[in-house]
């Protein structure tokens, strides 16, 4: 009987983990790993691009490209882990419960939106986190094309000035013009706890985000937080009011919830702290990936956060160790010197910047082109192609 490695999650860590399983599988000439991935659908879901247009295109089919890895899927949403009984139960497409057992399992369940707890924002705030609330946004805004203009239709606050929030609020004057007309007088304001714009940020970074903003008639409101989101706006912690029908989140993530049960050590963001090899320490046989991971990626002291760029990588040596454990070769220690950021200003361009102290290397135009082939391409999965896949996928190849 085959061995099983069950993967939970089709985004960039669960598809990069199941590729890169299959990959050492192959070049062992082994055929006796069964490598089947358990999420609610086929798809990997674009995340970084949900502050974009159009939302319900981004996604990409992993049928074909399961298919040709010979990698199963099954469609379901994890309920209850047995670690002791190497087992788990997940709820199938039909409402079934349904119980599975694995040899290794890989957790990939990425992450949410952290509710913060504010008054009103559950009801009245959107976000951009899942591809349903992002829609839920864009169809908010599509509805408010048709109702008479005002101050409060044409303003946007984006409460949260990470990059999430820097993303979505530059992008959003030239959406509030398309939808409203270039007529239409719009006003897209960042609420942030922080005493300077980007502040986060190296301060050349900083000072491109600040450019951005002017330009494009993105305001600040720094060091104050949210009080109350209502119907009609928020209410500051300095006592200031903001008219406007649409608040959006964008503040704090924390790992998905789907190892709670499992005795472990985690980091704030609720990642369980992993072996170099990605390991849950105390349980030899499960291993996280991607945003549920906190993996130190190199020697002085940097760790991968919760970005798809980290995702990518932690989803390839995850799959290849995992297998590795299987089939009797060596892992490979998780590494990930390399860092850089692509962020989208919106009509502005982009900046893109290298090393972990960001140092600015192209702006405008430059780093827009860069920013789209890594969105719209260098971030889609490989082509259903076994050749490709499994270069793509060798956890040593340079990603970026
Ligand atoms: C608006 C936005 C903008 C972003 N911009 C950038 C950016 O510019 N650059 C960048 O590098 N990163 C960016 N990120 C972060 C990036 O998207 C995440 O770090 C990345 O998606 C993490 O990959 P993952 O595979 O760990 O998780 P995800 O991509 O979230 O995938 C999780 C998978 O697990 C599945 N799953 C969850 N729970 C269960 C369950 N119970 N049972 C079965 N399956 C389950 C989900 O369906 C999904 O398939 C952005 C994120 C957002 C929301």
């Amino acid at each position: 009987m085959k061995q099983r490695i069950l993967i939970i999650g089709s985004g960039f860590a669960g598809m990069w983990a199941a590729v890169g399983a299959a990959r050492l599988a192959h070049l062992q000439g082994r055929d006796d790993l069964e490598i089947a991935v358990l999420s609610p659908r086929p798809e990997l879901r674009v995340r970084p691009r949900f502050y974009e247009a159009n939302v319900a295109r981004m996604t990409a089919d992993l049928q074909p490209l399961f298919a040709a890895l010979d990698i199963r899927f099954i469609a379901g949403s994890v309920e209850q882990l047995e670690s002791r009984e190497k087992a788990l139960w997940y709820r199938n497409a039909q409402a079934e419960k349904v119980r599975i057992t694995y040899d290794r399992l890989v957790l990939a369940g990425g992450s949410h939106l952290q509710h913060a707890g504010v008054k009103g924002m559950a009801e009245h705030a959107f976000d951009i986190d899942q591809m349903e609330t992002a829609q839920r946004l864009e169809d908010h805004l599509a509805a408010l094309a048709k109702q008479p203009d005002s101050t409060a239709r044409n303003t946007v606050v984006v409460c949260g000035g990470g990059f999430t929030g820097i993303e979505l609020a530059t992008e959003l004057p030239s959406r509030l013009k398309s939808l409203f007309g270039n007529e239409t007088n719009t006003k897209v304001i960042v609420v942030e706890r922080g005493s300077v714009i980007g502040g986060r940020y190296s301060e050349a970074l900083r000072e491109v985000i600040r450019e951005a903003s002017d330009e494009l008639g993105v305001e600040w409101r720094l060091n104050t937080g949210v009080e109350v989101v209502d119907a009609a706006g928020v209410t500051l912690q300095d006592g200031s009011r903001i008219d406007a029908a649409t608040v959006v989140w964008t503040a704090g993530v924390k790992a998905s919830p789907l190892g709670d049960a499992l005795a472990a050590d985690r980091d704030p963001q609720g990642r369980f702290i992993v072996t170099p090899e990605l390991r849950i320490p105390g349980h030899p046989d499960i291993y996280a990936t991607g945003d549920m991971a906190h993996a130190k990626t190199d020697d002085v002291g940097n760790t991968a956060l919760m970005t798809c760029q980290h995702a990518i990588q932690l989803g390839k040596f995850a799959g290849h160790n995992v297998a590795a454990s299987l089939l009797g070769v060596d892992p490979l220690p998780y590494r990930q010197v390399n860092y850089v950021t692509c962020l989208d200003l919106g009509a502005w361009g982009a900046v893109y910047t290298e090393g972990w102290d960001q140092q600015v290397k192209l702006v405008r135009d430059e780093a827009k082109k860069l920013k789209i082939a890594i969105t719209n391409e260098l971030i889609y999965p490989p082509a259903a192609d076994r050749d490709a896949a499994f270069a793509a996928a060798d956890p040593l190849a340079k990603f970026v």
